[in-house]
Formats: C-alpha cells, sequence, structure tokens
C-alpha cells in the first residue's frame, strides 16, 4: 500500500505493451497502470482490449489506449500512424514492451510449413524491428530514461529440436536486441534490453505443453515486479542484456 506522499515506481510514465490482451502482456499492463504508468495497449482482440479499458478505468486507474494493429500483416505505413499517434497524444514515450509472438508449430525442420514459418517471423521478429526502429524518435523525446524490453525465451538462448521458427525468431530477437543496444550506448536515453519470462501459465505455455498440469507453473502476475524494475528509473544503466526472471 502507497500512501499519498509516495511516488509510484512507474508515475507519468507512457508504455506501449504488444500483445495486450492476455497473458505475460495482460498482466503487465495491469501491473504498469498499477504503478502509475498510462499503457496504450497493442493486440488484434479488440473485445478483449475493450474490456481491460472498462476495468481499469473503473478501478481508477490511469485510463489506458486501445490499439488494434495486426502484427502479421499489417504495413510500414501503419507503424508511422501508430508513431505519429503516440506524438500528438503524449509527445513521448518511456516505455516499449515487445511481448507478442507466435508459437507456431513445435515439429522437425524438415516438416516446417514455410507459411507458418514467415508468420512466425513477421510477429516475432520483423514487427519487433519494425516498432524498435520507427518509435525510437519518439522514445528519444522522454524526458526521463526509456526503456525498450524485448521478449526472448530459453529456446532463443539455446535452441532445442522441433522448436522451429519459434525458436529461431527468439535467437533473432536478441541479434535486434545486441545491435539496437550497443547503437544506443552513450549516446541515447533509451536502453534496450531481452527478457526471458520462463515457464508462465499463458494459452502459449498451454499449447507448448498439453500435458502439464497449469497449476504447477508459475502465473503472469509473478512476472510483474520484475517488469516493472526494467521498465522505471531503477534499472537505468542496464543496456544491452539478455535477462531472466
Ligand atoms: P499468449 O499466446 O498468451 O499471448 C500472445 C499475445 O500476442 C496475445 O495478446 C496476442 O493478442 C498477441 N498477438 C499474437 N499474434 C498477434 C498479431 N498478429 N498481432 C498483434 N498481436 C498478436 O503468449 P504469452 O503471454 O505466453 O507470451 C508472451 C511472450 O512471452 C511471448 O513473446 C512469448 O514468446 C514469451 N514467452 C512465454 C513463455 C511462457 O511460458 N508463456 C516462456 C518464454 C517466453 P491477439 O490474439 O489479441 O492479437
Amino acid at each position: 500500500m502507497t500512501d499519498s506522499h509516495s511516488v509510484l515506481p512507474l508515475d507519468q510514465r507512457v508504455i506501449l505493451v504488444t500483445g495486450a490482451s492476455k497473458g505475460i502482456g495482460r498482466a503487465m499492463v495491469y501491473g504498469f497502470a498499477e504503478a502509475g504508468a498510462t499503457v496504450i495497449m497493442l493486440a488484434r482482440n479488440e473485445e478483449a482490449l475493450n474490456h481491460i479499458h472498462d476495468d481499469l478505468v473503473a478501478k481508477k486507474l490511469p485510463q489506458p489506449v486501445i490499439v488494434q494493429f495486426d502484427l502479421e500483416h499489417a504495413p510500414e505505413e501503419a507503424y508511422f500512424q501508430l508513431r505519429d499517434m503516440i506524438n500528438e497524444e503524449f509527445g513521448r514515450l518511456d516505455g516499449l514492451l515487445l511481448n507478442a509472438s507466435l508459437l507456431g508449430q513445435r515439429t522437425p525442420l524438415s516438416n516446417y510449413n514455410w507459411q507458418t514459418w514467415n508468420r512466425v517471423m513477421n510477429i516475432n521478429v520483423n514487427s519487433t524491428f519494425l516498432l524498435a526502429r520507427t518509435l525510437l524518435p519518439v522514445m528519444e523525446q522522454s524526458p526521463a530514461d526509456a526503456s525498450i524490453l524485448m521478449t526472448s525465451s530459453s529456446v532463443g538462448r539455446k535452441s532445442k529440436a522441433y522448436w522451429g521458427a519459434y525458436a529461431v525468431s527468439k535467437f533473432a530477437t536478441e541479434g535486434l536486441m545486441q545491435t539496437m543496444a550497443e547503437e544506443l550506448e552513450n549516446t541515447s536515453n533509451v536502453r534496450v534490453n531481452s527478457i526471458n519470462p520462463g515457464g508462465t501459465r499463458t494459452d502459449m505455455r498451454a499449447e507448448a505443453y498439453p500435458a502439464e498440469d497449469p497449476a504447477t507453473v508459475k502465473s503472469p502476475e509473478d512476472l510483474v515486479a520484475r517488469y516493472i524494475y526494467l521498465m522505471s528509473a531503477e534499472s537505468k544503466g542496464i543496456n544491452g542484456q539478455a535477462l531472466d526472471i
């Protein structure tokens, strides 16, 4: 419980969360809002986003912004429009949680479907690049420090058989993070890191491990404190790191 004089860790911050409609992203929308941030929620499922929006407003938390956006099919122009909307509405962006992903097939590479490969790469890698590149100038307008957090996985650091495009996309995410972090080191107020949330009770986890008892896996809410830390001024100076929970 905070008293009226204590400043919340994400007070005044504007943070965009992809994959905000469910799972880890949804938990972060609540966590960030409770920590004082105005959250821009991006996903396809507008009904789910509307529900979260109304719930946050009912709880008297900062009113979030809904961005219905398809990371698989959106043209580059849509990313510029998103940048312009954030610029006009806020004039700044302090946090970017690149969390949306597609699991794709769990099958040998020799059997991997080309269309699925491209879907996974579009959502997990290409949209991550497009968002980070296009929104960087708005993040550099942040009056404080700004944080880009890309979402990795254990198979993005040491791959395993049958994880296909998903594992390769997470290696690419690590490469994107390292490249961008080194380019911004010492020249920008923006830091870039990746996080592996580890096994977490979501639809994606259930799809990857259908025989697992969900009760044995941590909940998305268990991750909130770590993600808030990585979005807050407290983690200023951490750049280019592949982080775990
Ligand atoms: P979920 O499958 O539960 O949620 C995925 C989110 O991504 C949804 O909000 C979905 O929204 C969004 N999304 C998917 N496709 C698109 C698209 N085309 N356009 C826009 N949004 C899209 O995943 P998790 O919460 O489990 O995973 C979150 C992140 O954590 C991912 O990057 C995942 O790889 C990573 N991770 C998860 C682990 C786990 O155990 N859960 C372990 C290791 C890493 P909508 O359908 O509304 O578009």
